[in-house]
């Protein structure tokens, strides 16, 4: 049997929360707070003769997370149209972003190695289609959603597991809430998850002549289980010696497979070309100064400096750190503590593990008595010290011999010696004091 390596690249859509949609002064509310087709107007009802004019928050809020993420910016960019006929798209073509997207390169950690993202760009989102359920039912369509401002990133074809995939997406999905963004939520269809999956053999560079589209994912876990079923299914073909044809998948929650949408036989003729109504966009070096002052201290970065700070373990802090205003808290809480000398990497593991229901909101005094009365019952007792003292005194003679003659160095050493006997460092004051007592009496 063969060993296959999964190729796998992601496309994120995600809708950005700004007061209006992206070409028209409509309002943003794709999910319908207000009835159906309530925030409608010639723009984004593609009327003819209809100007769009582009929304600065929304091309702001696009360069804030390519910054975010290292990505260089194109300061000078434009918006393109790509032609296709669909019921959701009433002008027929989209208004996105060709070869010039808002930001390109850069890369994203993952615990299995960088991501490299190809592009961001902004694009607008389609109109909602409602499916008949039932014979003799219409189908109907909600334009509320026709228009909102659309961001979408790409990443190359690096990642190799469904998990890695599932962890790329988490952490993107943190970023976006840490610059607000977006609400870039799943399960309402803010925050929209397509994987491409191919696989080739084990050692081989080249990328597989095909790739399987995964479509309309809408959550983490979901995208880890198509990922899996489709290595497997893929697998299965190519060992019988088969190329998995080119085509666009669904998820199938209750069967959990993968089910064909649509073969994608020939690449589709989009016929792009730069949208004649809407100028080319210039961000200027103000703007971009503007927002990088504007990003916050990222996720990453705060376990960072909490693990240099509070000596917290990296699996911890990135736990605390998911959400940014209670990430604030907990931030406030350490300082707090440290000031009073808390062991705060001991709380932070109690709190991880369930042990102790103290919270960010917890008062410092209350955590304070709690490790200081865990303390003192932890450190051993009198007699404990004196009979380790002894034992160590007993079994380092030389070292008690370099004490006599001078050497501060053994204290050091047998102190040491005494803390390993002890297994522990509290109380070491009265460690100390008790092995100088018993060293004097020789
Ligand atoms: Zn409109």
């Amino acid at each position: 049997m063969n060993k296959y390596t999964p190729v796998i690249g992601l496309e994120i859509h995600v809708e950005l929360s700004t007061n209006s949609k992206m070409f028209c002064g409509c309002k943003n509310d794709p999910f319908g707070a207000d009835k159906p087709n309530s925030h409608v107007c010639p723009v984004c009802l593609g009327m003819p003769g209809a100007l769009p004019v582009p929304n600065k928050k929304a091309i702001e809020s696009t360069v804030l997370l390519g910054l975010a993420l290292g990505c260089s910016i194109n300061r000078h960019s434009k918006f393109d149209r790509k032609h296709y006929r669909y019921p959701d798209l009433p002008k027929g073509y989209q208004i996105t972003q060709y070869e010039l997207p808002f930001c390109y390169g850069s890369e994203l950690h993952t615990s299995e190695g960088p991501v490299r993202l190809r592009r961001i760009h902004l694009e607008e989102d389609t109109a909602k289609l409602l499916h008949a359920k039932n014979k003799g039912e219409e189908s109907r369509i909600d334009f509320n959603r026709g228009g909102v401002p659309l961001m979408e990133l790409v990443t190359e074809p690096d990642i190799l597991s469904s998990a890695q995939a599932k962890e790329f997406g988490k952490k993107l999905r943190t970023i976006i809430l840490y610059l607000g963004i977006s609400d870039a939520d799943l399960e309402r269809g803010n925050m929209r998850l397509e994987a491409s999956v191919s696989l080739r053999k084990e050692g081989e560079t080249a990328l597989p002549s095909y790739k399987v589209e995964l479509k309309n994912i809408n959550s983490f876990s979901f995208m880890e289980k198509a990922i899996q079923f489709e290595i497997k299914r893929q697998t299965a073909l190519l060992e019988e010696g088969i190329q998995p044809a080119q085509e666009t998948r669904g998820w199938h929650e209750q069967t959990g497979e993968t089910v064909l949408q649509r073969s994608k036989e020939n690449a589709d003729d989009y016929r792009y070309f730069p949208d004649p109504d809407i100028p080319p966009i210039e961000l200027s070096e103000e703007l971009l100064n503007e927002l990088k002052a504007a990003i916050p201290e990222l996720p990453s970065a705060k376990v960072e400096r909490w693990k240099k700070d509070y000596a917290i373990e990296e699996r911890y802090g990135t736990m605390l750190s998911d959400d940014r205003a209670e990430a604030d808290k907990w931030d406030a809480l350490f300082s707090a503590l440290k000031k009073e000398t808390v062991p705060v990497a001991d709380v932070v593991k109690d709190v991880a593990n369930k042990k102790t229901a103290f919270t960010n909101q917890t008062p410092v005094a209350e955590i304070h008595a709690h490790y200081h009365a865990k303390k003192t019952a932890d450190a051993p007792s009198p007699e404990k010290i004196a009979e380790a003292v002894a034992t160590v005194i007993t079994e380092n003679a030389k070292a008690v011999a370099d004490f006599r003659a001078g050497n501060e160095k053994a204290v050091m050493f047998l102190l040491g010696m005494v803390f390993k006997r002890l297994q522990t460092k509290l109380g070491a004051d009265a460690i100390r004091a008790e092995l100088l007592k018993q060293l004097k009496k020789i």
